[in-house]
């Protein structure tokens, strides 16, 4: 019999928190095998999951993208049986084309009475009987066999794939994700999930400045990100009334400071609406005027919660990087305009001032604005299975 074997990602905790894991994990793994026929088994070291042959490479795929998991390999299955286990090792060893091969047992199973040593030695000696073309070479041999002898079962594989690592989305509370169009939202909400955070994005749309293909753009990305966790609420704003009034009443090298401010001040409070107890933006330290030292903190001085900044350091070109391993990159690079770019000033300011900045947003009553833009928010629940467009508004 053949089970994939899954090996856990940096679960370096113990007890309760452990199981947690396990099973937050467990349950992202059913949920995205759901519609497969799989037996899938978990316990403190490993899962196993039983599926039909014709799944395999579809099940290979979903289990490539899901985090938590360390590594996965199919693996032969059979008794502790030392004739049984022969045989296994045999049946995997004369499918496979090779010159030279090792053997690597682990006991963790003390009641067998075999040590790792002997036992490669022995099932060595079964496959040299077997295949005389055929040699050991314990330094640098052709086909490594595995060989794990637990308390359940035995296990024998040979090819042994990096999983996505991280944690299990999940295992950290709710946050919500800034996704534009552009290319590094995306990768942020990417690196964010992989450290177990599940995301709700929320969209700041200006309509009729922005298009639908701009949304629809959006709702893509989101579908692309959406394969790493189970579904995505994306949140879209209308920040058409607000950013009107900021381009009507406030000086213009300020406005992208003030806009920011804005948008900052509707994510802490969609925060405390959908129970994210962070937000998570794309912003890189220098990549733009609104994005230096200063003006972070001229723009971040209007809420308390915690903005994660996965970029905050990475290069362009290292985000771009990412952007194509994920394929949002293509999405991305569609030349649809952004509520920032439609309304960027020549000059916007690189080194705000805070009292400027309060000056500039008392000349308009935008607590009002702010809380009409909550009420009337438009969310669309993303799925990566799903490819119905806006039919799907809850
Ligand atoms: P690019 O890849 O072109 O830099 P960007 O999305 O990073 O695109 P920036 O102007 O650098 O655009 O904005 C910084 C961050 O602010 C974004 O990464 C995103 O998290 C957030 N942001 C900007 N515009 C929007 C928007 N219209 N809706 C939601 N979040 C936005
Ligand atoms: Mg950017």
């Amino acid at each position: 019999m053949k089970v994939i074997l899954i090996k856990y990602g940096e679960l370096n905790t113990k007890g309760d928190n452990r199981n947690f894991f396990i099973n937050t994990l467990y349950d992202n793994i059913r949920n995205k095998l759901k519609d497969y026929n799989v037996d899938i088994v978990k316990d403190r070291a490993k899962m196993t999951i039983k599926f039909n042959d014709n799944d395999l490479d579809k099940i290979e795929n979903i289990i490539s993208k899901i985090f938590g998991i360390h590594s996965y390999t199919v693996a032969e299955v059979c008794s502790d049986n030392l004739d049984d286990i022969k045989n296994t090792i045999l049946k995997v060893a004369n499918k496979l084309d090779y010159k030279t091969f090792k053997i690597e047992s682990k006991r963790s199973n003390k009641n067998f009475k075999i040590h790792s040593m002997e036992l490669n030695k022995i099932l060595g000696g079964t496959i040299l009987k077997n295949n005389s073309n055929v040699s050991v070479d314990v330094h640098n041999p052709e086909l490594l066999l595995r060989v794990e002898v637990r308390i359940d079962r035995v296990y024998v594989y040979y090819k042994v794939c990096a999983g996505s690592g991280g944690y299990p989305v999940g295992t950290q509370p709710k946050a919500l994700l800034m996704l534009s169009g552009g290319i590094d939202s995306p990768v942020a909400g990417y690196m964010a999930m992989k450290r177990g955070v599940k995301i709700d994005a929320v969209y700041f749309e200006a309509r009729p400045h922005t298009s639908l293909e701009a949304r629809e753009k959006v709702i893509s990305l989101c579908r692309k990100l959406s394969v790493y966790t189970t579904s995505i609420n994306l949140h879209i704003v209308n920040f058409t009334p607000i950013q009107e009034e900021i381009y009507k009443n406030c000086r213009s090298d300020y406005c992208i400071t003030i806009m920011r401010r804005m948008m900052y001040r509707i994510m802490e409070k969609l925060c405390k609406k959908y129970n994210g107890v962070a937000i998570v933006n794309g912003e890189s330290i220098g990549q733009v005027a609104s994005q230096t030292l200063t003006s972070m903190n001229v723009i971040n001085s209007v809420t308390n919660m915690p903005v994660i900044r996965p970029l905050a350091c990475f290069d362009k070109l290292e985000i771009m990087e990412i952007a194509r391993e994920i394929e949002t990159y293509e999405i991305s690079i569609l030349p649809y305009e952004d509520c920032c770019t439609v309304f960027v000033p020549r000059h916007p300011a690189i080194n705000p001032k805070i009292n400027i900045a309060l000056n500039e947003e008392s000349l308009f009553d935008y607590e009002s604005l702010i809380n009409k833009a909550i009420d009337e928010v438009n969310t669309i629940k993303i799925d990566s299975e799903d490819d119905r467009e806006f039919d799907n508004l809850l």
